[in-house]
């Protein structure tokens, strides 16, 4: 009877231990979500801490966050300089040539993603098959696809000259080289799910998610990336959408009323939207101390994003 009394206790007591540590597990868990990674609208803060900065009509359309769609132009004239890609990469993802080419900053952080993409899993061959295009060639490109596939199939894959997101410098298709050198196509599942769900680290979107076709215009496309930088990476990835209904999001947020602050695991972003005067110069609102990034969204305004 003692033994047997003893082992109902023992039993109560690893009962009482497994719950205990389910309630811990279950607090553990919940943590990281409510505490390291948050979006919402704050204040400002005292006034005194903003000075403003004067920016031209032309510097609506520059920037990191330019939305170019079928119904926003790319501005050739102002367009920022392209380095071969292949002149500053790393070792650890490939060039479909010696000549293609994008902003330095889309390589740069190419650079960082495949690099952690290589130490994660020992893979080097993700292939950039197309990154800037010029005007011309993205004719060419529409004319090639039209005489393969029909006009109607041909403007659901290939944007009109002037009108494709390529033009930036900005975006790049990517490709998976195979053992003879082939390429094909990018799905980001499997052995590449890493860069499908980490692109957002690096400041990129999967630009034409399938879900979203009807917004952008253009078919799901998962081999598509884009660079606007790393805030805004997180809140489209996390939250579901598409550029087109960010850039609307984000005009809610205005000096001095409201802003959107961004915490992710320890860094701490402040964005806001400041409407482009009609005539002229726009006056926008910056931190008077540290340094922010400015910039236009090829159509009405500048989004202001300051890392603290
Ligand atoms: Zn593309």
């Amino acid at each position: 009877m003692k033994r047997r009394a003893g082992r109902t206790g023992n039993g109560k007591k690893l009962l009482l231990l497994l719950l205990l540590a389910v309630v811990l597990i279950t607090a553990a868990v919940k943590i990281p979500a409510a505490f390291t990674e948050k979006v919402r609208a704050v204040s400002f803060g005292p006034k005194v801490f903003y000075r403003t900065v004067e920016l031209d009509r032309d510097e609506v359309f520059r920037g990191n966050m330019i939305l170019v769609n079928n119904s926003h132009a790319y501005r050739f004239d102002l367009g920022e300089e392209q380095h071969t890609i292949a002149s500053e990469k790393n070792e650890y993802y490939r060039a479909k040539n010696d000549e293609i080419s994008l902003n330095l900053i889309t390589i740069r952080q190419f650079n960082a993603m495949f690099r952690d993409f290589y130490r994660q899993t020992g893979l080097d061959n993700v292939t950039v098959i197309s990154a800037y295009r010029d005007y011309d060639y993205q004719q060419r490109l529409l004319d090639e696809r039209i005489s393969s596939s029909g006009y109607g199939a041909a403007i659901r894959w290939v944007a009109q000259p002037g009108f494709s997101e390529h033009h930036t410098g900005l975006a790049a298709d990517i490709a998976v080289a195979d053992a003879e050198g082939n390429t094909i196509s990018f799905t980001g599942e499997d052995d590449y799910a890493f860069i499908s769900e980490n692109a957002w680290k690096y400041g990129f979107i999967n630009r034409y998610p399938e879900n979203k076709t009807d917004i952008t215009g253009i078919a799901g496309e998962p081999w598509h990336y884009r660079y606007i930088g790393k805030p805004h990476a997180y809140i489209i990835s996390h939250y579901n959408l598409c550029l087109e209904e960010y850039e609307t999001y984000l005009k809610q947020f205005l000096y001095p009323q409201q802003c959107l602050r961004v915490s992710i695991r320890g860094d701490e972003y402040r964005i806001y939207f400041v409407p482009a005067s009609p005539d002229g110069k726009t006056a926008v609102s910056v931190p008077a101390f540290g340094s922010c990034d400015i910039s236009g969204n090829n159509e009405d305004g500048f989004v202001v994003t300051v890392k603290k």
